[in-house]
C-alpha cells in the first residue's frame, strides 16, 4: 500500500469539500500516521504528498479551519511571522471555506 493509498483509506469526502481524517489522532485533535517509523501530523503529510515540499520554518494551516482535514485545496503553508501580519492587517484574511457540520466531531 503506498502513503497514498493508506491516507485515502483513513479519508472520508464531505459535503463541504473537507476530506476528514478517521484514523488516530494526537491529543490536540490533529491526526496522526506513522511514516518510515515516525509518528507524523496527517494535514503536513497530505500538504507533501499532493502540494509538494513544505519549505523549511513554515507551519500548514487549515482555510476550512478543520483540524482532522487533509483536502490538499484546503491546506496552506505561512511562516509564524506571515500568520501574525495576516490576522493583524486583514489583508488577506483566514475566510473558513464552508463551515463544518456540527457533528463533524463525532467521527
Ligand atoms: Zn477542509
Amino acid at each position: 500500500m503506498t502513503l497514498e493509498e493508506r491516507l485515502l483509506s483513513r479519508i472520508m469526502k464531505r459535503e463541504n469539500g473537507c476530506w476528514e481524517w478517521t484514523g488516530a489522532c494526537n491529543s490536540g485533535g490533529y491526526g496522526q500516521l506513522c511514516v518510515l517509523g515516525h509518528m507524523r501530523r496527517v494535514h503536513r503529510v497530505a500538504y507533501e504528498l499532493w502540494n509538494g515540499p513544505i519549505p523549511k520554518g513554515l507551519y500548514v494551516l487549515h482555510r476550512c479551519n478543520n483540524i482532522r482535514c487533509c483536502n490538499p485545496a484546503h491546506l496552506y503553508a505561512k511562516s509564524r511571522h506571515m500568520i501574525r501580519r495576516i490576522r493583524l492587517s486583514d489583508i488577506e484574511p483566514i475566510e473558513p471555506i464552508a463551515k463544518p457540520p456540527p457533528d463533524w466531531r463525532r467521527f
